[in-house]
């Protein structure tokens, strides 16, 4: 009979343990996204599609020094460089990337490409919809990664 009892007791022990988890979290706030409906909300420092960033004067920041391809482990940044003149000038140095493509096939989104630029040219943006059904779109091109003219530039 004790031992019924004291059955009897743990188990609606554990039941008032177990709904009491379910009611507090009733009563928390939802945080399920209602994406694609609503854009989902991201950390500061989320890891999202790449941007190539420009200057107030809206010069082009990248000097096309490599050093974001040296650092990539997934060797799926693709840069060609080219000379400014005084009539053609993109960036603020001697030279700027004519080509600069991010293959995101192999992208792995670790970041190093931005830590390697002395010029902060490249950051993490929070774009993340990239799925594709053809793997030659997942290559990015320097115009789809530039960030677009600052308004003062555009005169
Ligand atoms: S995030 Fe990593 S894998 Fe992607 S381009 Fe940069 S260095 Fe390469
Ligand atoms: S993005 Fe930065 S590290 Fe990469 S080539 Fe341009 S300036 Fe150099």
């Amino acid at each position: 009979m004790g031992n019924i009892l004291k059955e009897i007791t743990n188990s609606a022990t554990a039941l008032a343990k177990g709904f009491s988890i379910t009611f507090k979290t009733m009563l928390r706030p939802t945080v399920t996204e209602n994406y694609p409906h609503q854009p989902p909300t991201f950390e500061d420092r989320y890891r999202g599609l790449h941007v190539l960033r420009r200057d107030e004067n809206g010069l082009e920041k990248c000097v096309a020094c490599f050093l974001c391809a040296a650092a990539c482990p997934s060797n799926c940044i693709y840069i060609e460089a080219a000379e400014n003149t005084a009539a053609h000038r993109i960036s603020a140095a001697e030279r700027y990337a004519k080509v600069y493509n991010i293959d995101y096939n192999r992208c792995i989104f670790c970041g190093y490409c931005v830590e390697a630029c002395p010029c902060d040219a490249i950051t993490h943006g929070h774009g993340f919809e990239i799925s594709a059904y053809d793997t030659n779109a997942l290559i990015y091109r320097k115009e789809q990664l530039l960030e677009p003219l600052p308004a003062s530039a555009k005169k």
